[in-house]
């Protein structure tokens, strides 16, 4: 057989991206498939991502994965975009099709198919997001073109709040609300699921927890938080205490990455890998 030295190359632009596990998880799924890829974790600062994305044609790269802060900036220099990461308005992979650079935004499904693997559909539901930066973004569009009756977006910041509403409204089937961020906030009555999607609580900071009044979370509703790196949130326990479903931030990370895998390599990601090398990572058990 002829041999064949190089390796496939894909990996993160951000800064900063030392603390991004997204690299890990992606080698470990690379070593347990045979494949012989590598995930470069590579510092990018704002005003270098052009040259930086000349370089994925040169090297050939497969793709890259964009993170804070080129997520929007990046559009600029893609040839393509999934329709979602048109309506997003930012991309969080790239994947290089003979020279082609086509941009996905795969936080959203990850996300959504988190819900699903629990069991949890927002087909006809009423969606509350805490948030509206880049995760609620890809969460709230993603759940408005999967079917869900009505998004109330509720943010600190007006303007970002009411930008992510207006997007829905007009982009997506589903009716959207904007709801002021003021004090500790009432989860409205007929809320099926309420999404966590701002950075409290994010480890270091694991003693805080969003301002609302928890005692309008009721058992009926999913609780879903997107903060990974501490999955046991301060949030989720307080939703927990009511007797709601909680579902944490670990599988959006791992099925986001999957879908990384599968569109830059075409095969299967081995997701119980990539589960157990986060966990590990993390220093959580193994139950
Ligand atoms: P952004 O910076 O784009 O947005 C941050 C959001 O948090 C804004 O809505 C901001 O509100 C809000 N916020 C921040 N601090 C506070 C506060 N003290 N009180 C109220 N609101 C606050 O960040 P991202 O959307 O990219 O990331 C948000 C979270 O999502 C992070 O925890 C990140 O780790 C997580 N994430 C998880 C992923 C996963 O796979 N599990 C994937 C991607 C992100 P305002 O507009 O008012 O400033």
């Amino acid at each position: 057989m002829e041999k064949n030295y190089r390796a496939e190359l894909v990996g993160v632009f951000g800064s900063p991206v030392e603390e991004n596990p997204t690299g890990v998880m992606e080698e470990a799924a690379f070593e347990k498939m045979g494949l012989n890829y590598r995930y470069l974790t590579i510092r990018v600062e704002k005003g270098d991502l052009k040259t930086a994305m000349e370089a994925v044609r040169a090297f050939r790269m497969k793709g890259v994965n964009l993170t804070i802060p080129h997520k929007v900036e990046v559009l600029k220099y893609l040839d393509e975009l999934s329709p979602a990461a048109e309506i997003i308005g930012a991309v969080n992979m790239v994947v290089n099709r003979d020279g082609k650079l086509w941009g996905e935004n795969t936080d959203g499904k990850g996300f959504l198919l988190s819900l699903e693997q629990e069991g949890v559909s927002v087909k006809g539901k009423q969606v509350v997001i805490l948030g509206a930066g880049g995760a609620a973004r890809a969460i709230g569009v993603e759940a408005a073109l999967a079917g869900a009756a009505k998004l109330i977006i509720v943010n600190r910041g007006r303007e970002r709040g009411e930008e992510l509403t207006r997007l829905i409204q007009e982009r997506t089937p589903a009716q959207a609300e904007y709801l002021p961020w003021e004090g500790a906030i009432r989860i409205p009555s007929g809320t099926d699921i309420l999404i966590q999607a701002t950075c409290i609580g994010l480890y270091p900071h694991v003693e805080e927890k969003p301002e609302i009044a928890y005692d309008t979370v009721t058992a009926h509703m999913v609780v879903s938080d997107v903060v990974f790196n501490d999955p046991n949130t301060l949030f989720l326990q307080e939703a927990e205490k009511r007797g709601a479903k909680t579902i944490n931030g670990l599988g959006m990370l791992v099925n986001q990455g999957a879908r990384n895998f599968t569109l830059w390599t075409g095969a299967e990601a081995p997701v119980d890998v990539m589960t157990e090398t986060l966990r590990r990572e993390f220093g959580l058990d193994q139950s």
